[in-house]
């Protein structure tokens, strides 16, 4: 963290859409920035959102709530892209990627006009595209880009196999790598309650163990922004919760571990582009991506989901 906002962190969100703003209202709640300020293009709907936030100040931790300029990324710690072309709901998330490239390209550098130091936070779909355009726009360096990637997925995963086994979706580790997206993979040869591994902890909790069910439970997590999206026009909660676990650990400087998208450089030959696995994350952002001894067929789909978002970053130019 550049430690440079007075009285605590200061967070800049770009993009006051249903995202930008649920995770405003997180960071609120959860006390973790001492400034927040919002960049919308819609002015006024940046100011309507303020306005409400700061309606709630009495009941929350305090904060300067605030709309803005790109100058007011200068001394901010964090610096999150919530921005929207304005998407189709049924349009796959690497559907959205030139019309959100396009966004990026005018962001980044507006950001990075004023703000060398901080760490950059990108939700905006393509989740991987975009992350590792906003690394190339930026010229940051790789531990201080990152998307919020598959901590979302894995979210799913780890609440879903928790009802699944009924356990507390805390105590369910099990991880969702790769593409934010159609192609991510679930690393079952690891997943694990209380260090015990599901086939074996499924007949504890008196659950059968079937692949066939888990390959269910996880079709739901992939297709869970569809299934959302549908219902309800967008996903917000579990996204801007997810944002806010991201923000915690920089700002208290965890050193926890989250599967954020990052720039990988070699891992399992993947290499120049941006995909999520588990890293450990504190204050500096990216302190140490860590290799999972993955099973060969997890490798082989990971290496497949590497293929998919290099060649939307390929026709991008990238
Ligand atoms: P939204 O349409 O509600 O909001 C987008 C906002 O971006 C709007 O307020 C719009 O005015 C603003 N915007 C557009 N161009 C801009 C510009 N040049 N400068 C500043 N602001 C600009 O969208 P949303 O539902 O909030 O989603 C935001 C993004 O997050 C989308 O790309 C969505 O696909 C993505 N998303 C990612 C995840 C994830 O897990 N990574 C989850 C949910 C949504």
């Amino acid at each position: 963290m550049t430690g440079k906002a007075v009285g605590g962190p200061k967070i800049v969100i770009v993009g006051a859409g249903f995202v930008g703003t649920t995770f405003a209202y997180s960071l609120l709640i959860h006390g973790l920035a001492s400034q927040i300020v919002i960049i919308d293009v819609d002015k006024e709907r940046a100011e309507g959102e303020v306005m409400d936030l700061n309606h709630g100040m009495p009941f929350a931790y305090p904060a300067r709530i605030q709309t803005g300029e790109y100058s007011d990324c200068k001394d901010a710690d964090i610096i999150v892209i919530a921005v929207d072309k304005g998407q189709k709901i049924q349009q796959s998330r690497l559907e959205l990627a030139a019309g959100n490239f396009e966004l990026l390209k005018q962001i980044v550098p507006s950001i990075t006009e004023y703000n060398s130091e901080g760490i950059l936070l990108v939700v905006t779909n393509p989740l991987d595209v975009m992350t590792y355009a906003a690394l190339k726009l930026s010229g940051f360096p790789p531990n201080r880009v990152i998307g919020s990637g598959t901590i979302l997925d894995t979210a799913r995963l780890r609440y879903l196999l928790g009802e699944y086994l009924q356990v507390d979706p805390r105590n369910v580790h099990a991880y969702v790598i790769g593409e934010h997206g159609d192609s991510e993979v679930p690393v079952w040869s690891l997943a694990n309650v209380a260090g015990i591994r599901l086939k074996d902890y499924c007949p504890i909790c008196k659950v059968p163990y079937s692949p066939e069910d888990l390959n269910d439970l996880f079709l739901k997590v992939r297709n869970a922004g569809y299934e959302i999206a549908k219902r309800k026009g967008r996903t917000n909660y579990g996204v801007a919760l997810s944002l806010t676990k991201i923000v915690e650990s920089i700002v208290r400087d965890e050193n926890a571990i989250v599967t954020v998208s990052c720039l990988l450089q070699d891992y399992y030959d993947v290499r120049n582009i941006c995909l999520s696995v588990p890293v450990v994350l504190n204050g500096a952002g990216v302190k140490e991506v860590i290799r999972l001894p993955l099973a060969g067929d997890e490798v082989a789909a990971f290496q497949k989901s590497a293929v998919v978002v290099k060649k939307v970053a390929d026709s991008l130019g990238l």
